[in-house]
């Protein structure tokens, strides 16, 4: 299998997941990635899980996560769900040049859904000369997310070690789409098919989307879990997680409409292509990522 494009379809729609690369977190530059990923976890639970996981926590040195945007073709529309982070990393920034592999130009996307502002998901909103980097694209994200990001909100609110790296990147990548940019103050239908859901927590106007054509659902949770293990967890936080509280509010509302409706599931930072199914179990779920071809 592809681990830069992986086609599937939701009804009539053509969709890919298509990677932007990965990004390794590990210190100096990140926390530890028990640190990171389940900051409020009980060491003891935490090591037990882990070991579930086959993860050896003593030895866990690096998380390395894919970032993992995604394509829709509605036939009338070319959708994009999140821009990825650009040249954050060397192994990063790859969605134009994937994009571009599938027959896909910049050009041709004219909707650009953002989940959420932070920079692995709003890092490719504009080139390096600080064009929009899809020039006939109108763009979408939720209202509270564009208030907190333009706003002394997240420079008052934010933890001092990862201000700086966040503002920077939304403070070049979001006034240039400020011109071509639907906000989405109410869960409603954006385009066609392609309905925006509150999802609040990881960032004040974290959204979620369901994408439906044909009787198929694909649910688009990006970061409301960053790990399989907080579905099984779901009150494990990340250090990243503006609002803790909220994220286990949000992954018990979308992760019960995943598993209530059987949807496919996207998750951006869950392996390559990010896609499974979310199952109950017990008073928590369990993530069954779908078989893919070798
Ligand atoms: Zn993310």
């Amino acid at each position: 299998m592809s681990t830069e494009v992986y086609h599937f379809k939701v009804g009539a729609f053509e969709c890919m997941a298509v990677s932007d690369g990965t990004l390794t977190y590990t210190p100096p530059t990140f926390p530890p990635p028990t640190t990171l990923l389940f900051s409020n976890a009980p060491r003891g639970d935490l090591e037990h899980t882990l070991r579930q996981h086959n993860i050896q926590p003593e030895h866990w040195a690096e998380w390395i996560s894919p970032y993992i945007c995604l394509l829709v073709n509605t036939g009338e529309h070319r959708v994009l769900v999140d821009t990825g982070a650009d040249g954050l990393d060397p192994n990063t920034g790859k969605l134009l040049q994937n994009l571009q592999a599938e027959g896909i130009a910049p050009e041709d996307i004219d909707m650009v859904i953002l989940t959420h502002c932070h920079p692995d998901h709003i890092g490719g909103n504009t080139l390096d000369n600080g064009k929009p980097a899809f020039p006939n694209a109108r763009f979408a994200m939720w209202k509270d997310e564009w208030d907190f990001w333009t706003s002394k909100q997240a420079e008052e609110k934010l933890d001092e070690h990862v201000r700086e790296v966040l503002l920077s990147v939304a403070r070049k990548n979001l006034p240039p789409i400020q011109e071509r940019l639907d906000l989405i103050e109410r869960e409603r239908e954006i385009l066609p098919g392609i309905h925006a859901l509150a999802a609040p927590g990881h960032t004040p106007g974290h959204m979620a989307l369901v994408i439906s054509s044909g009787g198929e659902q694909l649910l688009c949770i990006s970061d409301t879990a960053l790990h399989p293990i907080h579905l099984e967890q779901p009150e494990w936080c990340a250090a990243v997680d503006f609002a803790p509280d909220q994220v286990v509010a949000t992954r018990r509302r979308i992760l019960n409409r995943a598993a209530a409706e059987k949807a496919l599931v996207l998750a951006f930072h869950f392996p390559f292509p990010g896609l499974g199914h979310i199952v109950q179990k017990g008073e928590a779920w369990q993530w069954q990522p779908i078989a893919t071809m070798v």
